[in-house]
């Protein structure tokens, strides 16, 4: 009979293996990186950018004629 202790699941943010026991603190997810990821702690900066509309090209090309 055997036990398989090593349970294996896909890290819900990056698809690579994470190791789904309690030796590993951030299941599912395969590291601490994934993890504060999904909970957007991580990359809560970086989609906070504001996009910008190019709409002042309209007003340069005004000024140019
Ligand atoms: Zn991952």
């Amino acid at each position: 009979m055997i036990i398989k202790s090593n349970r294996k699941v896909t890290c819900p943010n990056c698809g690579e293996f994470a190791d789904f026991s309690p030796s590993n603190p951030f299941r599912p997810f395969c590291c601490e990186r994934c993890k504060l990821i999904d909970l957007g702690l991580w990359a809560s900066e970086q989609y906070a950018i504001p996009v910008h509309m190019q709409i002042n090209e309209l007003d340069e090309e005004n000024f140019n004629d």
